[in-house]
């Protein structure tokens, strides 16, 4: 008995002294003290291995006996298995900023730090442009005639959005942009995704590209030239890094410059001759000055003694001699300019390299850089403006599209894709927002911006292939009236630039964060660079305290003991409290992932994607709770942020079950398994309830609708007709008409009504003359269906409409009937 008890002692006490990651000394004290309790209690065995332990503790802990022996050694392992980091990786690692990211790395998220981003809202001139600008531009767009006759913006469009300064927004107001926020300008792209072609135009500039790096790094001299023309218009910039051989390998780039001089108008002028074929440029037809990524050589030593100088940036006029540009590839679904660019012996000066020459071979480093802020706004809000287009879109069509008698948002089989729209809707209006807000407080996201670009564009490819399906036939048939069906062909789009997803997820996420985030990888790496063993005991040492305080804090929350303290009231506290206890998982797994497969980990991508995934999920679902605590919730959010967080969370323990079931290390998986979730999974996928409740919500007119569609296009006074505005107004007659109908559909199933009233509108006037509905009702009906019957009508075209080539076209009607066989033997 006494043994027993001595030994829930030793376990309860290391476990405390692991969570709070007490150190060598605590541990030795539990240990110590409770072994010799035991000899004195005559529990002799126990009482000896207790103390063995203390021993092995003193020996392996106490900083001043461990740098005797086992320090050295272990540097000598570590030197042979830490992964060798590339210049140009070590360059990605050290861009951006670490903030919540970090946090969840730690295990032990601090949620008072991400509370700390306080929302100071949107400037009244943001406010203003959102409502004013963005609206007249969404009104300019006719999707139709963008993709299918035009292939491009109209004119007047192109000439507002200069006017108006859309290609500045990131540009400061003292060279004439309109410096805005980032949350502004996520929320203005989300606005413009109503229409995709547009979002992509204004999109790009405003991302990576010559704007923000001349703001960067570009001399004065070249931010006084460009940033007022590219503010108005006057210059409409592309940036060139991919080519035929280098896609997602970027670095791998063989497109070249070689410093040298060259006579022009008699006078001897150095510079670089490039030659380059770049491909997938966007706006690169119609850009009037291009930026340009190429390996610079200087064989001639012009420039000092190295030959060969690195990744460099130049910023090249479009007339240059010796650039051919201006064709076009056709991304599928939207006419947005992009197309090739090629140099042949393009010879321009030296003050064309961005930042000058003391910018050489810094060009990876400053993309990079600049990553890490565009790759959070620009797809990401392109993505949630089109969710929330969708999400709308498919709310307002499934409750005026009625069959079997009843709008179709009231059957359960179309009421889960509504929830799980507005579900991943929510989450990515959250995290893009909370993200955005960070941001403004400074920080530069670098692992955030592979989360949120991979993410929220595949919620967005899951919400468009959601909202085709609730549209039915009506989304699937292409024409002037079809608002879905260019955008959901658009897609790939977004999943493929910026850092194609599968690319993101399997080798950015966790590959970035597990160097970037962690709390002493760098540290080590650091110390084993410079050959430092102090610096690498003390690394290591606190990151085996972490390991055991990860391990530690995993398991007992995983039993529900001493709970984390989180600074949320009501529903949000239960999801901040578990993102904390998977956080704890989350960090363990991570470190056993390393320690057990270290180098190979990268080639491993599966493992590391899985990694990526817990990362991602806990990100996510901690933006939510964020945005949640800092807004006003409106009626019937609640349900939205437990299906929100139940479904990141899920999510996040799938990938804790298939990382424990796929680690090489059998047996390591299983350890994790037990400590991580020693109950099983604590979350499944959000009850059929919340989603009832939800997609009721997002296909009536409700408080939870209207905030989920809040500041996208819903006017209707534009040039183009607003189907969301359409749907809106629809919504906000349907109680009315659903009395209505009813009335009217059980007359006509009593019999009351003739057979042959089968259309709603001659149910409503025989109705009206029966007197089962009063003139007023007859005539709301006749409004409300004829507006129904337009958002439900498709479009159809003249036979010979598609076929570009005429004289290819068949008259099918005209040609005899094929003969039979028979007849084809009898005639021969
Ligand atoms: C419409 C469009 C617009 C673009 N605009 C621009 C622009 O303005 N400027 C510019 O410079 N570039 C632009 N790009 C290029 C874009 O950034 C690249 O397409 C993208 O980086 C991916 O390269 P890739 O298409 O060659 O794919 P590849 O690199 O050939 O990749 C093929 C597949 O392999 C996967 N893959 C590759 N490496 C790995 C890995 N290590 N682990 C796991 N999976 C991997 C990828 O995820 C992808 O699924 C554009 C592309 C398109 C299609």
């Amino acid at each position: 008995m006494l043994t027993l008890l001595l030994i829930v002692l030793a376990i309860v006490g290391l476990l405390v002294v692991m969570r709070r990651e007490a150190g060598a000394p605590a541990a030795l004290a539990v240990l110590g003290v409770l072994g010799l309790a035991g000899l004195l209690l005559d529990a002799t065995v126990i009482g000896v291995l207790l103390l063995i332990g203390a021993a092995a503790v003193a020996v392996a802990g106490l900083p001043a006996l461990r740098r005797q022996w086992l320090t050295p050694r272990l540097f000598a392992m570590f030197k042979k298995v830490a992964p060798k980091v590339s210049a140009t990786e070590r360059t990605a690692l050290e861009a951006g900023s670490v903030s919540w990211d970090g946090e969840l790395f730690s295990g032990k998220p601090q949620w008072e730090k991400l509370l700390a981003f306080k929302d100071t809202g949107l400037r009244d001139d943001e406010k203003a442009f959102l409502a004013n600008q963005c609206a007249t531009a969404a009104g300019m767009c006719n999707a139709w005639d963008i993709a299918q006759e035009r292939a491009d913006l109209p004119q007047q469009l192109w000439d507002f959005l200069k006017k108006e300064g859309f290609f500045g927004m990131i540009i400061p107001k003292e060279y004439g942009g309109l410096g805005f926020s980032a949350k502004a300008q996520s929320m203005v792209l989300q606005k413009l995704s109503a229409n995709e072609t547009m979002m992509v135009t204004v999109g790009v500039p405003n991302s990576l590209g010559p704007g923000e790096l001349l703001l960067k790094y570009g001399t004065q001299e070249q931010k006084d030239h460009y940033l007022p023309r590219l503010s108005d218009g006057r210059e409409i910039p592309c940036f060139g890094l991919t080519g035929p051989r280098a896609g997602s390998d970027a670095t791998s780039l063989p497109d070249t410059g070689v410093v040298c001089k060259q006579t022009i108008n008699g006078e001897e002028v150095l510079g670089l001759r490039l030659n380059f074929e770049k491909r997938w440029i966007t706006l690169a037809p119609i850009a009037t000055v291009v930026g340009l990524a190429f390996r610079l050589f200087d064989p001639e030593k012009l420039l000092g003694d190295e030959e060969n100088r690195g990744i460099t940036l130049a910023l090249i006029p479009r007339d240059t001699a010796g650039m051919d540009i201006g064709r076009r590839h056709h991304p599928i679904g939207s006419p947005f300019m992009n197309g090739p660019i090629i140099g042949k012996d393009v010879f321009v000066p030296l003050d064309t390299i961005i930042g000058g020459p003391d910018m050489i071979g810094q060009g990876w480093r400053m993309l990079v850089e600049c990553l890490s802020i565009g790759r959070c706004i620009t797809l990401p809000s392109g993505a949630t403006g089109t969710a929330r287009y969708a999400l709308g879109w498919s709310g307002g069509f499934t409750r005026v599209r009625r069959q079997f008698n009843v709008p179709v948002a009231e059957m359960e089989g179309v009421q889960e894709p509504l929830a799980r729209m507005a579900g991943l809707a929510y989450i990515s209006q959250a995290t893009v927002y909370q993200t955005a807000n960070m941001i403004d407080h400074g920080e530069k996201p670098a692992v955030p911006s592979g989360i949120l670009k991979s993410q929220l564009t595949e919620f967005q490819r899951v919400i468009l292939s959601d909202a085709m399906d609730v549209h039915g036939g009506k989304a699937v048939t292409l024409g002037p009236r079809n608002y879905l069906g260019i955008g959901y062909s658009a897609n790939p789009v977004a999943i493929t630039v910026e850092g194609a997803n599968i690319m993101t997820r399997n080798l950015m996420i966790f590959g970035q964060g597990a160097i970037r985030c962690h709390p002493y990888v760098l540290d080590e790496l650091a110390a084993k660079d410079a050959n430092d063993m102090q610096a690498f005991d003390k690394a290591f040492f606190s990151h085996a305290g972490l390991i055991f305080g990860n391990a530690a804090r995993a398991f007992t929350l995983g039993f529900g003991l001493g709970k984390a303290s989180v600074p949320f009231d009501g529903p949000a506290a239960v999801y901040a409290k578990d993102i904390a206890r998977l956080s704890a998982g989350f960090g363990l797994c991570a470190d056993a992932a390393m320690a057990s497969l270290g180098s190979a980990l990268k080639k491993r991508e599966m493992i590391s994607a899985r990694l990526g995934d817990v990362l991602s999920n806990l990100y996510l679902a901690s933006m939510v709770l964020k945005q949640w605590q800092a807004g006003s919730q409106v009626e019937g959010e609640e349900a939205l942020l437990h299906y929100s967080c139940r479904f990141l969370l899920q999510r996040a323990e799938q990938a804790f079950v298939e990382i424990f079931d796929n680690l090489p290390n059998r047996a390591l998986g299983k350890i994790l398994k037990v400590v991580v979730m020693p109950t099983g999974r604590r979350w499944d996928k959000p009850h059929d309830d919340f989603a009832r409740d939800i997609a009721t919500r997002v296909s009536t007119h409700s408080a939870l609708r209207t905030k989920l569609l809040e500041n996208t296009w819903d006017a209707d006074d534009g040039e183009q007709r607003n189907p969301l505005a359409r749907y809106n107004a629809l919504l906000v007659d349907y109680d009315r008409a659903e009395v209505i109908y009813r009335t009217l559909n059980k007359a006509y199933a009593k019999g009351e009504l003739p057979q042959t009233a089968l259309h709603p509108e001659a149910r409503v006037e025989i109705g009206l003359e029966k007197g089962l509905i009063n003139a007023e009702d007859a005539e709301f009906m006749r409004t409300f269906e004829a507006e129904v019957l337009e958002m439900l009508t498709v479009d159809d075209f003249a036979y010979d409409a598609f076929a570009k080539n005429k004289s290819t076209l068949i008259d099918h009607n005209s040609q005899p009937t094929p003969a039979t066989k028979q007849e084809e033997e009898s005639v021969k």
